[in-house]
């Protein structure tokens, strides 16, 4: 999955066995950018940390990303 496709902002691909395993890789990947002071990852972060105010809407995000993740092909997760 792409970096865009887990809320982020760039088309950096993640590759991983396990969903679990794929959000960690983004998070990183997120945490790293911000770091960098990349704009648009900051913005992508900043409207994530927003969405975790509302436990309701984060875990129907979490649930329909975990469904995308799901229905990839194995070589392509
Ligand atoms: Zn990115």
């Amino acid at each position: 999955m792409t970096c865009r496709q887990l809320g982020g902002a760039c088309d950096i691909e993640f590759r991983a066995q396990t969903f679990e395993q794929m959000a960690e890789l983004s998070r990183n990947h997120g945490m790293k950018m911000f770091q960098e002071h990349d704009g648009a990852h900051i913005r992508a972060m900043e409207e994530m940390m927003e969405m975790t105010k509302n436990p309701d809407q984060m875990k129907n995000w979490h649930e329909s990303r975990k469904k995308e993740f799901d229905s990839l092909p194995d070589e392509l997760s």
